[in-house]
């Protein structure tokens, strides 16, 4: 695999043990351009990097060394892990995103994607529930990768999770409303697949559901609670 290295100075000073790489973080860069993309996150001022970044045509830029704490999660939250930058690996999706216009992301640069999370995966023995969005870990923060990226072609070669809901079935059930009992049970879903809830403040709960349904049920993001969102919930659960 061709993999053009480009430095960020941006990474903890101390380097970690490889046995601590736990989770691949998809992101996408949300900004006007590639060139703007790298000079961001490579340059010392910004504070933030990743460890790659993938172009639309598929190229591979490699900004931090594995064994070094890229700076790309912010404060975050998966399971009993907490701010993940030290257990992760970030990889940008070069795409303008949701403010500066939101693309499908392109063939080639998925099939990088895939390339280089297979390796990652080999090399560091990721677990399938491991693979997971930026939005995933900082709901209320975040929306990248967004509801355009596949991660159910991403979890037919093994990279992720996704449900084996029939999805005929599961459209019926969408907006169906549950009583408080099913919603509980669906939160304690959601706690158990690893999304964290910090009851703090109201429309919370709303941002992180809205985060189950770009990963899981992109049809319709609307952060309530139906029986499909239950039902896919479930079913994922399952898989864990
Ligand atoms: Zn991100």
């Amino acid at each position: 695999m061709k993999i053009r290295n480009i430095y960020s100075p941006n990474f903890s000073q101390k380097k970690r043990s490889y046995k601590s790489i736990k989770f691949l973080i998809i992101h996408y860069t949300g900004m006007q351009s590639e060139r703007e993309s790298l000079i961001r996150l490579s340059n010392s001022t910004s504070k933030v990097s990743s460890h790659f970044l993938i172009n639309r045509k598929g190229k591979i830029y490699r900004l931090v060394q594995d064994n070094q704490i890229a700076w790309h999660a912010g404060k975050s939250c998966w399971g009993k892990y907490k701010n993940l930058n030290k257990n992760s690996i970030g990889i940008e999706l070069v795409n303008k995103g949701h403010k500066f216009g939101y693309t499908n992301f392109k063939k080639k640069q998925l099939t990088s994607l895939i390339r280089i999370c297979k390796n990652l995966i080999r090399k560091y023995r990721i677990k399938k529930q491991n693979i997971i969005g930026h939005s995933d870990i900082a709901p209320l923060r975040k929306i990248d990768p967004g509801e355009k990226f596949p991660w159910k072609e991403l979890a037919s070669k093994k990279i992720g999770i996704w449900h084996n809901c029939n999805t005929m079935i599961l459209k019926k059930f969408r907006k169906v409303r549950i009583s408080s009992k099913f919603k509980s049970e669906f939160v304690n879903s959601l706690k158990k697949i690893g999304y964290c809830f910090d009851n703090k403040k109201k429309g919370n709960l709303g941002k992180i559901i809205k985060s189950f349904q770009m990963h899981y049920r992109k049809e319709l993001i609307n952060g309530i609670i139906d029986k499909e969102c239950l039902l896919i919930a479930k079913n994922i659960l399952k898989k864990i």
